[in-house]
C-alpha cells in the first residue's frame, strides 16, 4: 500500500527528473532513452544507481484492462488513473 512508485533509491528518481532515464508510470517501466527524437527507450531490468531489481512491467496487465474495459486503440478513452501510475499504486 502505496502512493510512491519509486522502487528503491533517490539517485532513480532524481534521473528520471533529468530525464536521464525514462519512466513510463502507466506501464510501470524503467528505461534508458534512445536519442532519436521519439519515446523510444531500452527497458531496465535493475537499477543502474543502487542494483535492486525493479519491478515487471504492467504493459500486457495494462492492455488487457483496456481490453476488460473495452476500449482499443489509440486507446484515448482509458480513465484518468490509466493514463499513470495511479491506477496500480491503488491497486497495490
Ligand atoms: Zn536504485
Amino acid at each position: 500500500m502505496s502512493d510512491n512508485p519509486w522502487p528503491c533509491c533517490n539517485s532513480l528518481e532524481n534521473a528520471v527528473f533529468e530525464q536521464a532515464i525514462r519512466f513510463v508510470g502507466k506501464f510501470r517501466e524503467w528505461g534508458i532513452p534512445i536519442p532519436d527524437g521519439g519515446t523510444s527507450f531500452m527497458e531496465m531490468t535493475f537499477c543502474p544507481f543502487c542494483a535492486t531489481r525493479l519491478p515487471p512491467s504492467l504493459r500486457d496487465a495494462w492492455f488487457d484492462k483496456a481490453e476488460e474495459l473495452g476500449i482499443g486503440p489509440p486507446y484515448d478513452e482509458m480513465p484518468t488513473e490509466y493514463l499513470s501510475e495511479a491506477w496500480w499504486l491503488l491497486s497495490n
